[in-house]
């Protein structure tokens, strides 16, 4: 199966199969062409988690703008500075900033901190901060962020249309803003949650199927958990007749193995979500089964808790140097190394990057 491209019917048989030796050959063709195409490294990106405001309403998401129950933070220039040093200190080769779409993140104001911390604190910077207007992401691109992160989560567009209430007086949408970015000059990530209910086998193989099409650099592949308060939490109708995917680890192992196959050297996180779904080995299973990204979390202890997308997410009193130890040991253990630089298009670590070298 690793000598010619995978063909559509053939991922929506790979995701259904139950089969111990057949998910054993896919895990082990994910594993090789992982090693193949994109080497042993696992990379480490801090992960800063700088706003939980969202304008939006998805109906899977604990940040959606109708949950007034939740506390809303919006971090500070010198707190995102600070997780950035820390970052740099702990020789992680990206800050992946994260946030609901929170328009009180201003254009000129995130460009601004993004230009200090390529310049001063000299790491790279991942962007993930929901749909914006053509002029903000341009704005950023030119400050020094060098990759986007946007979820397309189905592309099935009757399922699609139906979890993504449209927001008034915008028009952007995420297939769309997906090629902006590229042409914008972005590395571009996308992903999808695997078991969101009405998500048929059909569709999420044609998700797959597209990541190769968009020809993706980061892929997020994680397990739908059900957030309490959100619409899709309260009971949602499931496909019939055996097309539904389950929301569970295995399934989500399935999807990530798949992606690896059509994109063999893209960035591949074992996502968090899998922690929350197996606390002990979720994220290391992962990294046997296509991932090489894992997502440290550098957001202040104080404000981790508020920033819940959905429930369950790894709340360990460590600090980041414990975390940062902890993960080389664990990485090390696996017959890995930890990657000190950011892979470039090809995978392969960029001489240009201005990320620390041992
Ligand atoms: N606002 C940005 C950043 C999103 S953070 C954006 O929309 O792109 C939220 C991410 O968490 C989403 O991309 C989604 O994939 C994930 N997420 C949200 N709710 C989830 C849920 N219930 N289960 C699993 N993942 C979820």
């Amino acid at each position: 199966m690793l000598d010619r491209a995978i063909t559509l019917p053939e991922i929506e048989f790979w995701l259904r199969t139950t089969s111990d030796a057949m998910l054993w050959e896919l895990f082990e063709a994910a594993d090789a062409t992982r090693r193949a195409a994109a080497g042993h490294a696992v990379y480490l990106h801090g992960l800063v988690e700088i706003s939980n405001y969202c304008v939006r309403q998805c109906h899977y998401c604990g940040l959606r703008a109708p949950n007034l129950n939740l506390p809303r933070y919006r971090m500070d220039g010198e707190q995102i500075l600070a997780a950035a040093r820390t970052a740099r200190r702990l020789r992680y080769a990206s800050v992946v900033l994260q946030a609901g779409e929170d328009y009180g993140i201003e254009r000129d104001w995130l460009a601004h901190v993004v230009r200090l911390i390529r310049q001063r604190v000299r790491v790279g910077v991942t962007l993930s901060l929901g749909e914006r207007p053509e002029r903000d992401l341009v704005a950023w691109r030119r400050a020094g962020a060098d990759t986007y992160v946007l979820k397309f989560e189905t592309s099935d567009r009757e399922l699609y249309d139906r979890i993504h209430p449209k927001l008034a007086g915008a028009n952007t949408e995420r297939m769309a803003m997906l090629s902006l970015l590229r042409e914008i000059g972005f590395r571009v990530g996308s992903g999808v949650m695997v078991g969101i209910p009405g998500q048929t086998f059909a569709s999420l193989a044609r998700d797959i199927a597209l990541f190769r099409d968009l020809q993706l650099d980061f892929i997020g592949v994680s397990p739908f958990i059900p957030a309490p308060g959100t619409p899709l939490a309260a009971g949602a109708d499931e496909a019939p007749n055996g097309a539904q995917v389950p929301a569970d680890e295995l399934t989500t192992h399935k999807a990530l193995a798949l992606a690896r196959l059509v994109r063999p050297e893209a960035l591949i996180p074992a996502s968090t979500a899998l922690a929350a779904v197996n606390p002990r080995r979720g994220r290391f299973l992962a990294l046997t089964r296509g991932a090489n990204l894992m997502l440290p979390n550098l957001t202040p202890p104080d404000l981790r808790p508020l920033y819940a997308p959905y429930p369950g997410r790894p709340c360990t009193p460590e600090t980041p140097n414990e975390c940062r130890l902890r993960l080389s040991k664990q990485i090390r253990q696996m017959g890995r190394v930890v990657g000190r630089r950011a892979p470039d298009r090809r995978g392969h670590q960029s001489a240009a990057s201005t990320a620390p070298t041992d």
